[in-house]
């Protein structure tokens, strides 16, 4: 298994201030997502939020990916590339972004997701507003698990709970199993993987100064995905509706601390009874 990083206190503060980065931008993002307005519209304004926190980004030029921000509408999963078609009321997009922050002359990296509905969530059908929900749930159950639990397989355990908790008759979210999340440090993508539904195989211990990046992303129908000409679009194949959300989270000596949201979690740690411990 490839070895994983362990960061020191001052480390995963570098970490928060590239976390507030992202924090910022997501900010930044829904005050700006209206029907009419373009993804393109929307990663300038990701961009020069970056520019403006003197951190950089992340996401522009990894592997020859051409913006700052992903933004996935409607049946795309993950890594729709911004263009100019403008969003409509009632779209379900996901916006997910990065930035580095440098210290020491290394990168110090965080990435986080969301997703929300175009003009507000009455403004979406049933489904993406259930969708919405039941991702955004089981993002947060699967962060309060890694306050409790010795392995990194709780997250997976604790994404299916959600969606079965939901389950409706012959209806369950799907979990999409071919993107995972990810460790996160020095680099935007580490070791370990982290699996969003349950394994036998037996995964890492959860230790102090950890730092990962968990993001369920589920879907209204099946969880097969298909990735487009453009080699970076994935789509579900069933057109069904996906959404994302995600967050990079350290383990501290006390507990864990949700480096890209701005309370450092406690609003969506509260209902599990559980207080971020920076
Ligand atoms: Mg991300
Ligand atoms: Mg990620």
């Amino acid at each position: 298994m490839a070895r994983i990083e362990l960061k020191s206190n001052e480390q995963i503060d570098w970490m928060r201030e590239a976390g507030l980065v992202v924090a910022d931008i997501h900010r930044e993002l829904r005050a700006a997502t209206q029907p009419g307005v373009t993804l393109l519209e929307l990663d300038a304004i990701s961009s020069d939020t970056i520019r403006r926190n003197h951190a950089k980004s992340n996401f522009l030029g990894y592997g020859g990916f051409p913006a700052t921000l992903c933004a996935s509408v409607n049946d795309v999963v993950v890594h729709g590339i911004p263009d100019d078609t403008p969003l409509e009321e009632g779209d379900l997009v996901s916006f997910d972004c990065g930035a580095y922050v440098q210290h020491q002359g290394r990168q110090w990296h965080a990435d986080a997701a969301f997703s929300m509905i175009v003009g507000g969530d009455d403004k979406g059908s049933d489904r993406a507003r259930r969708l919405n929900a039941i991702t955004e749930e089981s993002l947060w159950a699967a962060i309060a698990s890694l306050a409790n639990s010795k392995r990194i397989s709780c997250v997976g355990e604790a994404v299916e709970a959600v969606t079965e908790k939901y389950r409706e008759g012959d209806w369950v979210a799907g979990i999409v199993e071919e993107y995972t999340g990810h460790g996160i440090g020095t680099a935007m993508h580490q070791p370990p993987e982290i699996l969003n539904y349950p394994t036998r195989g037996l995964q890492p211990k959860l230790r102090t100064g950890m730092v990962i990046a968990i993001e369920p992303m589920l879907t209204d129908g099946g969880i097969e995905t298909d990735v487009l000409d453009d080699d970076w679009t994935v789509v579900t194949r069933d057109g069904s509706l996906a959404a994302h959300w995600e967050h990079t989270v350290a383990i501290t000596d006390n507990g864990i601390w949700v480096l890209t949201a701005p309370d450092g979690g406690k609003a969506g740690l509260a209902p599990y009874g559980i207080t971020p411990a920076p």
